[in-house]
């Protein structure tokens, strides 16, 4: 089968696609016909070695995968049965959905719900999902637009574009902040009512600002965050998604303990499967297909690397899907 594997090198590591043996898929009782994968960021930094996301050579890649299941030991599936895979070390330390098959264990899968396609689920993947989850987190902690605003960073992107429609359909009034101002009217359509430039917030700031949003969802870490939560309505709260300028987190205690901020970490990894069916359940439910269309381009499993330079460069609007042949 073909498949995008990652080797260590001396100078760190490099993909290629590769002709790979079946039998030497990694262990687990339930086999999938990959039809779908997707390039996340963190692809990105796994194909181009920028950061040390894969943690086993050889690896195949591909955070997340969509497909049939072909065979299983697990009682919970049946061949046939449509499947979506995000997380669980794949990419890291178990082989991913950049391959015509993915073996993994069945606890991993969540059965898709009838209204998604294989396409539709690779088309929200990780970044869809984790959004989903940051929502989620904001309405667990008990926020609702009657509370104020809600900003989301890294709006363009993919976290930070369902964020959008995802808050949007809930109620919210909500403030996309980004570095391409260019896409305004394609962030308007997603649902934002005001655009705020990345530059506002990319620097340090004061430790407590003037109050401006009651929720936040935040893809960029750093500077950015600390804003972000320095910024934040009493009783407010920001979910932490990802590091898209820094891991670092310059901030101070005085959000936390003068206005009750909270800081919400996203972990879409190893999330409990509870959590995660009630999320594709969510986007079952409440994603507008023709929306989905508009954040999402599908490409051919050759430009997977291509894709996965140009992620980290920030010139992909959205999402990719990437169909496994
Ligand atoms: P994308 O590349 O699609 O989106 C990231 C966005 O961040 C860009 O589109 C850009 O938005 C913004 N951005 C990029 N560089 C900078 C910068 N230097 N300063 C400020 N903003 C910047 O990636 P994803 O949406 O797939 O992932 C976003 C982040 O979330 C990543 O760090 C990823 O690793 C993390 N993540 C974490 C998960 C978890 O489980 N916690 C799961 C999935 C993703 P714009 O152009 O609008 O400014």
């Amino acid at each position: 089968m073909k498949a995008l594997r990652i080797d260590k090198t001396d100078s760190g590591s490099s993909a290629a696609f590769v002709d790979f043996y079946e039998g030497a898929l990694m262990p687990g009782n339930v086999t999938v016909r990959v039809s779908h994968s997707t390039v996340n960021y963190k692809d990105g930094l796994a194909i181009t070695g920028r950061n040390p996301v894969v943690r086993h050579f050889p690896m195949i890649g591909g955070i997340d995968f969509a497909g049939t299941v072909e065979t299983s030991d697990d009682a919970a599936f049946a061949p046939g049965d449509r499947v979506v895979c995000n997380g669980w070390g794949l990419s890291e330390t178990h082989f991913g959905g950049y391959a015509e098959k993915a073996r993994v264990k069945g606890d991993w899968l969540v059965r898709l719900p009838d209204s998604l396609s294989e396409h539709d689920a690779m088309a929200v993947g990780t970044a869809g999902y984790t959004a989903t989850l940051a929502v989620m987190a904001l309405e667990r902690h008990g926020l609702t637009p009657a509370d104020g605003p809600a900003v989301v960073t890294g709006a363009a992107g993919g976290v930070g574009s369902f964020s959008l429609m995802l808050l949007k359909k809930a109620g919210w009034h909500c403030l996309a902040v980004t570095g391409r101002t260019a896409e305004a009217d394609y962030l308007r359509d997603l649902g934002a009512a005001e655009i705020v430039e990345r530059a506002e917030l990319s620097e340090r700031g004061k430790p407590l600002g003037k109050e401006r949003w009651a929720a936040g969802v935040d893809s960029v870490g750093s500077f950015t965050l600390a804003n972000l939560v320095a910024q934040l309505r009493r009783g407010g709260a920001v979910a932490a998604c990802g590091l898209a300028q820094g891991m670092d987190l310059p901030a101070s205690v005085a959000p936390f303990i003068l206005r009750g901020a909270a800081l919400l970490g996203i972990d879409s990894v190893y999330c409990p499967r509870a959590r995660r069916e009630e999320a594709w359940a969510r986007l079952a439910r409440d994603l507008d297909r023709d929306k989905l269309a508009s954040v999402t381009r599908t490409i051919p499993f050759a430009e997977v690397i291509d894709a996965a330079h140009a992620i980290l460069e920030g010139t992909i609007r959205g999402r990719v899907v990437v169909t496994i042949p």
